[in-house]
């Protein structure tokens, strides 16, 4: 591939002079230039060819006149202040041109032009413009006054000299001024004269030239009239005078910067004083119209300045006055907080200074509490100049509140309104602390559960079981100390924190208290309850490190309680662990057993006192444990009613006998008449279905009715009266006999038990144990078999181990006896071998 290269067109050599000398120059400015240059040349060399004929002297005058000229310009005077200066020089050159004439004049002036150039400008198209420039006008101007005389320094008359003078000064700079403008405006592309720019331009040449002028004039006449001498002293004056008035001026103009500079500052000092100003007032627009509370405090929290809101914030009228400290309004729970932060904001305070925030309550003026968010930072008024704080409150009280409803959601009990499980946790993990911390701390922990609340939620319904726990809670926190925590762990069961123990004596105390307080009746739905309460108790000093270990200890001691007879308190001790562990044990024992059919009956026989006659047996549940054997009832009736189970067992045992007994009666018409007694426990009782069980057993088995007894222990009836009275009513109709037992251990008010609608009682074996000729029991027993004579009652003493109780106790009129002595607890095949071996002998038993 071959390139083709094509040379541009090679311009002529002017064209390319032109092109390096003056690129920025368009055709006309470029015409302009090369006339003026030219014609400058021309004039020039003329004015040399005329100058042949001279002397030296006139050439010294020549050359004198441009170098003080070219001297001067090196000292050109700027009026301070200003962008303007004029250059002396002239003076000589005019003052060639009236010694001289205009010749003269225009070398000089050509010379000095062009030493001016050279100094100001690198460009050549300048340096040769300024002496031609030079040349020509002074060769034009200085001829103009020519038709007035030959040259001007022949005019005699110094006016006229002058008046000449100041005319050639005036055309010699307009004519240079348009000149010099002329270019740049070509080069532009302007219009080359304007009058207008011509006569601005004038105002400082002109003026420069028209000074020249008067002083050469000047100088001219004394030489005139003086001679050259004169000329010789007052030029180099002159020259010093116009150097010293360079310097003075450079000095003024330096003073002038200073002061200008100092000037600027001051400005600025006013200036940043109006911003501060216009700064301060926002801030006080800002302070004031601000929505939220604002406040100006000392690093004390004493109050300089309050904003409308934050008056607004406390309920402060207009006129009110403020709290001296900003403290005297906050909660006094706060109040520590505050200062301890203001100290360490405190200037005083090495590394403090920081703004902070702080969530805070203030007293309203109506007494209510307000929740701020406090923000503090350190402010230093712009004026005032001391710092201070700024403090800004929001009111959070709607946030507060929304947060602690749900906070008491979260752990709180929505029925009883105590704490829940969770914040009793919370709560006994800081007591926990405490004591590991510090173990003088000490803490103790109860564990409460009621111990008929079962009974009452199963036969009253949840109405009545919720009312009863919102006055069981009530009661325990009337007993408490402001101190304590109690809680609702959940359903029945509620613990007790009391943190700061002074010794474990006072629990105690506070243990029983409670357990009275229990015992006393609730009324609920119009009816008196008595529900009773089982507590276990457990200290700190069993070491403990979580709060679950603590509650569990508790809850050990509180089965403790209950199994030890329930309406009691029972302290924690270590070996209660396995205890309690056995017990759940035996609870699922228990229920297989029940399922398994693993539970049997004994019958011990009930015998009337005065025959001897058997009257009846008493079904007595049996349960012989693989591991364990026999085991009692008093220690598994309790557990199936708290697990229960006592329905199944109740009604397990209700069946077999009923069947038991017709069994017997089927056997010999002799026994047709015997009757079975059947205990069932509290919570039969008030059990809604317990009357259709009842029936139910005696039509399965066929048995009559008036043949079963139900034996009720006193304390079951008694405490709840009211809640088994109907059913009470209901058994007696359907002609089941009712019987009180193990009667003197209650409490029962004798008219009570007359309203009963009962058939027999059966007196407690202590009594009949105890019982001895004359002593407080047998009038006890005494007083029982009149009362029940009297109100139509059957009495039955149970537990007789003696000959002589069963004798003492026929001889008080007892109608039927139990016991050892009489039958021991026998199994169905020994009490049908009892029966027949008692018909047999006909004879009472003595
Ligand atoms: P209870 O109804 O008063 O039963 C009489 C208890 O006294 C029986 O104890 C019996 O063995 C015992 N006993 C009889 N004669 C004498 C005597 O001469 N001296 C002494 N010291 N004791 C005598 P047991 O069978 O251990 O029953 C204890 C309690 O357990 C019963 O007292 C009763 O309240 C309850 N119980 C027993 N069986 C059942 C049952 O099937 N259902 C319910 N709900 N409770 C039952
Ligand atoms: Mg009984
Ligand atoms: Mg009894």
């Amino acid at each position: 591939m071959t390139a083709t290269h094509h040379p541009p067109p090679r311009l002529p050599w002017w064209q390319r002079l032109h092109g390096a000398l003056m690129p920025d120059y368009n055709r006309a400015a470029a015409t302009f230039w090369w006339t003026v240059v030219g014609l400058g040349a021309v004039v020039l060399v003329a004015n040399l060819a005329s100058l042949r004929g001279w002397t030296l002297q006139e050439a010294l005058q020549i050359v004198a006149g441009a170098g003080f000229a070219i001297l001067l310009g090196l000292f050109p005077v700027r009026l301070p202040g200003t962008k303007q200066s004029f250059v002396a020089g002239d003076i000589f050159i005019f003052l060639l041109l009236l010694m001289q004439g205009p010749v003269a004049a225009a070398l000089a002036a050509g010379i000095e032009g062009m030493v001016g150039s050279w100094r100001s400008s690198r460009r050549w198209t300048s340096r040769l413009f300024s002496p031609a420039v030079a040349v020509l006008s002074m060769n034009l101007a200085g001829r103009l006054p020519d038709g007035l005389a030959p040259h001007l320094g022949h005019l005699d008359h110094p006016a006229a000299l002058m008046a000449a003078m100041l005319l050639f000064a005036t055309a010699n700079a307009l004519f240079s001024a348009q000149m010099i403008a002329g270019v740049p405006r070509l080069k532009r592309g302007e219009a080359f004269f304007q009058w207008a720019a011509l006569l601005r331009d004038f105002r400082w040449v002109g003026l420069a030239y028209l000074g020249s002028a008067v002083m050469a004039s000047l100088l001219y006449l004394s030489y005139r009239q003086s001679g050259s001498g004169v000329l010789l002293v007052v030029l180099p004056v002159l020259v010093l005078l116009i150097v010293a008035l360079h310097y003075y001026f450079l000095q003024q103009e330096a003073r002038l910067a200073m002061q200008g500079s100092v000037d600027r500052a001051a400005a600025q000092a006013e200036q940043h004083l109006r911003e501060l100003q216009a700064s301060e007032q926002r801030f006080h627009g800002a302070f004031t119209h601000a929505a939220i509370g604002m406040a100006l405090v000392d690093f004390d929290g004493r109050l300089l300045q309050a904003n409308p809101a934050l008056r607004n914030l406390l309920g402060l009228g207009e006129g009110d006055a403020l709290p001296l400290h900003f403290q005297d309004v906050l909660d006094s729970a706060d109040r520590d907080a505050l200062d301890a932060q203001l100290h360490a904001g405190s200037p005083a305070t090495a590394g403090g200074a920081g703004s902070f925030q702080l969530e805070l309550r203030c007293r309203h003026a109506d007494g209510r509490t307000v929740w701020v968010l406090a923000h503090v930072g350190q402010f230093t008024e712009p004026l005032a100049g001391a710092p201070c704080l700024i403090l800004q409150l929001q009111d959070i009280s709607a946030r507060r509140q929304a947060e602690a409803g749900l906070h008491k959601l979260a752990f709180h009990d929505s029925l009883t309104g105590l704490p829940n499980r969770r914040q009793f946790l919370d709560s006994l993990a800081d007591a926990v602390e405490r004591h590991r911390s510090d173990a003088s701390a000490s803490y103790a922990v109860m564990y409460l559960d009621f111990d008929r609340f079962k009974l009452v939620n199963d036969s009253l319904g949840h109405n009545a079981g919720d009312s009863l726990l919102v006055q069981m809670a009530r009661r325990v926190q009337e007993n408490l100390r402001p101190s304590d925590v109690v809680a609702r762990l959940g359903g029945d069961e509620f613990a007790v924190l009391l943190p700061r123990l002074q010794a474990e004596h006072d629990a105690l105390l506070l243990a029983e208290r409670l357990v009275e307080a229990m015992r006393e009746p609730f009324e609920v739905a119009g009816q008196a309850l008595y529900a009773g309460a089982s507590i276990g108790i457990t200290f700190s000093r069993f070491g403990y490190t979580s709060p679950d270990e603590v509650l569990r200890d508790a809850d050990t001691a509180m089965y403790q309680a209950k199994a030890l007879g329930k309406g009691r308190y029972a302290l924690f001790e270590p070996g209660l662990h396995a205890a309690v562990t056995q017990r759940v044990q035996l609870e699922s024992d228990l229920r297989r057993a029940l399922a398994d059919g693993a539970l049997t009956l004994a019958y011990q026989p009930q015998i009337e006192l005065a025959t001897g006659r058997a009257g009846g047996f008493e079904a007595l549940v049996r349960w012989q444990h693989p591991q364990q054997g026999s085991i009692r009832p008093e220690a598994f009736i309790p557990m199936a009613e708290e697990t229960g189970l006592i329905t199944v067992l109740s009604d397990f045992v209700l069946h077999s006998a009923c069947a038991q007994l017709v069994r017997w009666q089927h056997m010999d018409p002799a026994w047709a008449e015997l009757t079975i007694s059947v205990n069932l426990s509290g919570h039969d009782i008030t059990s809604r279905g317990v009357v259709g069980r009842v029936s139910d057993a005696l039509t399965t088995a066929g048995l009559a009715p008036r043949h079963l007894v139900l034996e009720l222990t006193e304390d079951a009836v008694m405490t709840r009266l009211d809640a088994a009275a109907a059913n009470l009513q209901a058994l007696r109709t359907l002609g089941v006999h009712l019987s009180v037992d193990d009667f003197g251990t209650g409490y029962s008010s004798l008219a009570r038990l007359a309203r009963l609608p009962i058939d027999s009682l059966k007196i407690v074996r202590s009594f009949v144990h105890d019982l001895a000729e004359g002593n407080h029991e047998a009038a006890v027993v005494q007083a029982v078999l009149t009362l029940g004579g009297a109100l139509g009652k059957q009495v039955v003493a149970e537990g007789i181990e003696t000959l002589d109780q069963a004798d003492q106790l026929r001889r008080m009129g007892c109608g039927f006896g139990q016991g050892f002595h009489l039958g021991r607890p026998l199994s169905s095949v020994e009490a049908t071998a009892w029966l027949v071996a008692q018909a047999a002998s006909q004879q009472p038993l003595h």
